[in-house]
C-alpha cells in the first residue's frame, strides 16, 4: 500500500538510547486521518515499551499514545472531520468493532485484541504500528478524538492517556460528590486522577512516598497527604475509602492500602502489571467485602466523554514541555520519579 516517510524517533533494542529514525505511514485510505503531531505526552508506559519491561516488544519500537496534532489531510468518506482540526489520538488506532466488548463502546476490552497505538499490528499494512514521536500519524477517524477548543492543546495530550485511564476507573466505581477516594502515587496518571475525582466531587487523599510533593498535590486539590512509608499515618486513615486509585508502576505491596479501604471498598490496579508480591491477604477482603480490580485505559466514546468534561471544567496536566531530543534524559527523571507532573514534547522540535 502506497506509504510516505515520516522522521521519528525511537529505539532499536531494550537497552539502546532513543535516537532519530525514518518511519513508513500509509496514506490516508477512505475512512482516514492524516494528523501533524504537534505535541506528544511521554507515559510511564512508553519507557516500559521501550525497555521491553513487559516483553513482547518489536524493535524498532516508536513510543508515544498521548498524540495531539492537527488535521492535514482526510479520507474520501471521513465524516467527523475536516482539515485543521485540533484533534487527539490516545493508546488504541482500531479493534474489531464487532465483539461483545467493541459493541458496548469497551474498545479497551476488544476480545479479538485493540490494535495499540504503538507496537501493535496495523491492519492495513499487516506491519508493525508506531507511536507518537514522530511527526504525523494517519488513524482510521472513529479512533480519533475532538480537543475542545478551550483547552491548552500541549496540556491536553496527557488527557489522551493518563486522563482516560484514571477517568474510567472513577467512572465505572461511580464516584461522585461526596466519594471518598485516594491515588496512590503521585505521577502522570496520579495528578490526572485527584484532579478528576475533585472534578467530580469526591474528597481525594494522595497516597505519596515523596514527602516534597506534599504541596504541590494540595494545589493540584488533594485534600489531603499521607506518606505511605509513615504507620502511624496510614494508622489514621483506616477504614477510610470508597475508591483507591493505585498508579505505582512496579511491583509494591498492596495490604496496607486494602486496609484503607471502607466497608466494600474497591483499589483499582492501574499502573503494575504482573504477579503481587508480598500475596494479597484476603482475610480483610472476605471480612470486608473490600475488591481489588484492575482497569485498562478507556474505550473510545468515553475518552471523548472525559476530555467533553476536562473543557467544561478547565482541567489539563501539568506539563514540563521537552524536546524530542532530551527523551532519554527525561526517561532517566521519570525512573526517579522526578516528574511534575507529565513530560510533554514539543514536535517541532523534530522537524
Ligand atoms: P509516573 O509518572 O512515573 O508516576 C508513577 C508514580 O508512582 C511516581 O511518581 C511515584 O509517586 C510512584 N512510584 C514510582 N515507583 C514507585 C515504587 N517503586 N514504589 C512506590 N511508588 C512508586 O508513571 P505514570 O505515567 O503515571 O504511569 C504509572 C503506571 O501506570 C506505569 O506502570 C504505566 O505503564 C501504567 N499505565 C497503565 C495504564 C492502564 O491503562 N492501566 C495506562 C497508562 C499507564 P510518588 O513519588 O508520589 O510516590
Ligand atoms: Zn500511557
Amino acid at each position: 500500500m502506497a506509504t510516505t516517510q515520516v522522521k521519528a524517533f525511537g529505539t532499536e533494542a531494550p537497552e539502546a538510547a532513543l535516537q532519530q529514525m525514518n518511519i513508513e505511514r500509509r496514506n490516508v485510505t477512505p475512512k482516514d486521518v492524516e494528523i501533524e503531531i504537534l505535541f506528544c505526552g511521554v507515559c510511564h508506559s512508553d519507557l516500559h515499551t521501550a525497555r521491553n519491561d513487559w516483553g513482547g516488544t518489536i524493535y524498532p519500537a516508536v513510543p508515544g499514545h498521548e498524540i495531539v496534532g492537527k488535521v492535514s489531510s482526510i479520507g474520501a468518506e471521513v465524516s467527523k472531520f475536516k482539515v485543521g482540526d485540533l484533534v487527539g489520538v490516545g493508546c488504541i488506532v482500531d479493534s474489531c468493532k464487532t465483539c461483545d466488548s467493541c459493541k458496548q463502546d469497551l474498545e479497551q476490552y476488544c476480545l479479538n485484541g485493540f490494535t495499540g497505538t504503538y507496537n501493535g499490528k496495523d491492519k492495513h499494512s499487516g506491519k508493525q504500528t508506531f507511536g507518537g514521536y514522530s511527526e504525523k500519524v494517519t488513524v482510521n477517524e472513529e479512533f480519533v478524538l475532538h480537543i475542545p477548543k478551550n483547552l491548552d492543546l500541549a496540556a491536553a495530550a496527557p488527557l489522551l492517556c493518563a486522563g482516560v485511564t484514571t477517568w474510567s476507573p472513577l467512572k465505572h466505581w461511580n464516584v461522585k460528590e461526596g466519594s471518598k477516594v485516594a491515588v496512590v502515587g503521585l505521577g502522570g496518571l496520579g495528578h490526572m486522577a485527584i484532579k478528576l475525582a475533585k472534578g467530580l466531587g469526591a474528597s481525594v487523599t494522595l497516597f505519596s512516598r515523596t514527602p516534597d510533593k506534599i504541596a504541590d498535590a494540595k494545589e493540584l486539590g488533594a485534600d489531603e497527604v499521607v506518606i505511605s512509608t509513615d504507620d502511624s499515618q496510614m494508622k489514621s486513615v483506616a477504614g477510610k475509602f470508597d475508591l483507591i486509585i493505585d498508579t505505582v508502576p512496579y511491583v509494591h505491596d498492596i495490604n496496607p492500602y486494602v486496609a484503607t479501604l471502607n466497608i466494600s471498598g474497591t483499589l483499582v490496579l492501574v499502573g503494575y502489571l504482573g504477579p503481587l508480591e508480598p500475596f494479597l491477604n484476603s482475610v480483610p477482603m472476605i471480612l470486608g467485602r473490600k475488591s481489588v480490580a484492575g482497569s485498562v485505559i478507556g474505550g473510545i466514546a468515553e475518552t471523548q466523554e472525559m476530555l467533553d468534561f476536562c473543557g467544561k471544567h478547565n482541567i489539563v496536566s501539568e506539563i514540563e514541555m521537552i524536546n524530542m531530543q532530551d527523551i532519554n534524559a527525561s526517561y532517566e527523571r521519570m525512573l526517579k520519579s522526578d516528574v511534575k507532573y507529565r513530560f510533554v514534547i514539543d514536535m517541532a522540535s523534530l522537524k
